[in-house]
């Protein structure tokens, strides 16, 4: 109905963007109701040391179980949210369940953190530093153990408003991680100006690593910059033992990838993690 308004900037304040079809706009409303009714789903990724193979810790990616068309990946959904307002929502119902799984992970004896990512429309605001302190104490999560991903693209948006945010959140004792590193502008500035802790190379350059040349040349570049702001960097996308190696001789501290394991649902993650420490011990 927004179509012929004239005014695309006007409806896209109001929240819902002129330029979608009605195949997305029917989308949208679905996912508006879909997030209140509960239908996204954390799933979690874990991320291990390079060197010892434990595992530290998980990433949070969310899914949406809907109800028509089965289980629908972010992008197929992230875009839509982003241009419809939604991102909010999203962000607190993925933070709800993430950090609540990390608090029962934690009294059940594992010190594992968790990351969520931020949109580059995330309101990056005083709601979502409010939000994030009561989650924390609601679910008795020391703020260390929570990670928020951010891209460079939603630090450029507005680079002086984000800092004053990302600040705050760094004083609460979040970590900061910088994603998809070395896929967008200017990182480097970034990384002076910004309370940062970990940078992840993105998974196009790690998965590339040993047949390119120049992804290579890009993986050591970074893992050199940040080993030398003494930051953690974490490799995404390691598919292979041969990777693992090579990133481990390079350097690199973290990695996360098919490797390792998939995404999973945060029940199988449970039994995931219990039968890798299993296995560990037995091999000690
Ligand atoms: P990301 O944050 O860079 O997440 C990593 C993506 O790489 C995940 O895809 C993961 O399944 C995939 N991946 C991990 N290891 C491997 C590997 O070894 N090989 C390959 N080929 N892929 C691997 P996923 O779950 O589809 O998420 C895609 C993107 O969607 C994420 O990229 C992130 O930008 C966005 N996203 C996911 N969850 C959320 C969320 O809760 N909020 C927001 N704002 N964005 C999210
Ligand atoms: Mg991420
Ligand atoms: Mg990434
Ligand atoms: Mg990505």
């Amino acid at each position: 109905y927004a179509k012929n308004s004239g005014s695309g900037l006007h409806v896209y304040e109001k929240g819902l963007d002129a330029n979608e079809t009605p195949e997305r706009l029917a989308l949208t409303a679905e996912l508006r109701q879909g997030i209140s009714a509960g239908q996204l789903e954390v799933y979690v990724q874990p991320q291990a040391s390079l060197h010892t193979g434990q595992v530290l810790g998980v990433e949070a990616l969310v899914r949406w179980r809907h109800p028509r068309h089965g289980l629908l990946f972010p992008d197929t959904f992230i875009p839509l949210a982003e241009r419809n307002g939604l991102i909010p929502q999203l962000t607190d119902a993925v933070l709800e369940q993430a950090v609540a799984a990390c608090g029962r992970w934690r009294r059940a004896g594992h010190r594992l953190t968790v990351s969520v990512n931020l949109s580059a429309r995330s309101n990056l605001n005083e709601n979502l530093i409010a939000s994030v302190q009561q989650l924390l104490t609601r679910h008795g999560v020391p703020a260390r153990a929570l990670t928020l991903e951010i891209t460079e693209s939603s630090v450029i948006r507005d680079p002086a408003r984000t800092r004053i945010v990302l600040d705050r959140l760094h004083d609460l004792g979040v970590g900061l991680s910088i994603d998809d590193f070395g896929t967008g502008y200017s990182s480097l500035s970034y990384l002076r100006q910004l309370p940062v802790q970990e940078v992840k190379i993105d998974k196009s350059f790690v998965m590339n690593m040993l047949a390119e040349a120049s992804d290579a040349a890009i993986v050591r570049s970074i893992v050199d910059l940040g080993t030398n702001l003494d930051l953690t960097v974490v490799a995404e996308g390691v598919e292979d033992a041969a990777t693992w190696a090579e990133l481990e001789r390079l350097g690199c501290t973290n990695m996360q990838g098919f490797y390792l394991a998939a995404p999973m649902p945060l029940a199988v993650f449970t039994d995931w993690l219990a039968a890798r420490e299993g296995h560990l011990a037995e091999a000690r």
